[in-house]
């Protein structure tokens, strides 16, 4: 049995390519998420960080966690140095120069540098139809600098740059931005993959970042990944948090396949919803929000449940 354990720990499906030496906070789930990317792709990856906690936290005196190629881009350009990658293997392995395989060519972006600061980029990459894997691990802030509000920040979450206070008492104002209709809606035709994910569902995860990298093109993947400093909550609880999410409605776990986004696919669908009030309740970044603020959280929760074609009983709306 243990010659069986050690055989099969050596194969490439079960190896970690993201492995200790970083210096992210307990419990953060971005970290977790791309270790989780990094075992589903395997060893034949390149990993592309734009500027982020992934980057920062893992970068710090030359040293960093991945036993595959990486690379830093700037925040703003995270998809330009992709498609670059990705175009420079297809031509040397078209023209004889090498004889190695087409790598996973991933870019690791966070919400600022996928949806924010890096859109242009992204988007232009997924215009060209690069065969790149777009992963926008999602701590909705901007948090290696010290948690900025971001577009990705929900409705009502306290940031460094939205404190509740007597002029916005809900602290952030504006419902978050959902970058999927924008990048799958139309508008990028070679485009045809697109899915949510959640470190608190890892296989429906590992299995969705296989399913992105067999794309003949680029391929993007929106993963929910708790944040405890950001988020204020104690680092145990990152992956309970991440579960709640989807059982309330907060997050959605969905794929988008042949470009067709009017028939998406639930891959975990909830019986029924619970009350959005027990995910804001575990996080202190919610703490100061009235009933009101709760009351509109639950009906922009409800609704967006309804546009995605989720049929199960919802919380009453208020
Ligand atoms: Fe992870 Fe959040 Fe800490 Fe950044 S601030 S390292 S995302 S827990
Ligand atoms: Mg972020």
């Amino acid at each position: 049995v243990a010659e069986l354990v050690k055989s099969i720990a050596h194969t490439t499906d079960l190896r970690d390519t993201y492995v200790p030496g970083h210096r992210t906070c307990a419990g953060c789930g971005p970290a977790l998420a791309y270790r989780l990317v990094a075992k589903a792709a395997g060893e034949n990856t390149i990993f592309i960080g734009p500027t982020g906690c992934m980057y920062v936290a893992n970068t710090s005196y030359a040293c960093g966690p991945w036993a595959v190629p990486w690379t830093h881009a700037q925040i703003t350009n995270g998809g330009a140095v992709a498609s670059g990658i990705a175009e420079a293997f297809r031509m040397m392995i078209k023209k004889g120069k090498i004889q190695d395989k087409f790598p996973n060519v991933i870019v690791m972006a966070g919400d600022g540098g996928c949806s924010d600061i890096g859109l242009q980029a992204m988007s232009a990459m997924f215009y060209r139809g690069h065969k790149v894997l777009c992963v926008m691990y999602d701590n909705e802030s901007y948090a290696n600098t010290g948690i900025q509000v971001s577009p990705s920040t929900p409705y009502g979450a306290t940031t460094m740059f939205t404190p509740a206070g007597p002029a916005i008492p809900e602290a952030k104002k504006h419902q978050m931005k959902d970058p999927m209709p924008i990048f799958l809606a139309g508008g990028h035709p070679y485009l045809k993959y697109g899915a949510t994910a959640s470190i608190g569902y890892p296989i429906d995860l590992m299995n969705k970042i296989r399913r992105g990298l067999a794309e003949d093109g680029p391929a993007f993947v929106h993963l929910h990944s708790p944040c405890p400093k950001g988020w204020s909550f104690p680092p145990e609880r990152t992956i309970e948090i991440a579960k709640l999410a989807v059982e309330t409605g907060m997050w959605n776990l969905y794929e988008v396949e042949n470009g067709d986004w009017a028939h998406k696919k639930f891959s975990v669908m909830p019986k029924k919803l619970k009350p959005v009030d027990e995910y804001l309740q575990t996080q202190a970044r919610f703490c100061h929000l009235q009933p009101e603020h709760v009351a509109k959280i639950q009906n922009f929760v409800n609704n967006r449940a309804k546009a995605l074609g989720m049929e199960v009983p919802l919380p009453p709306a208020q």
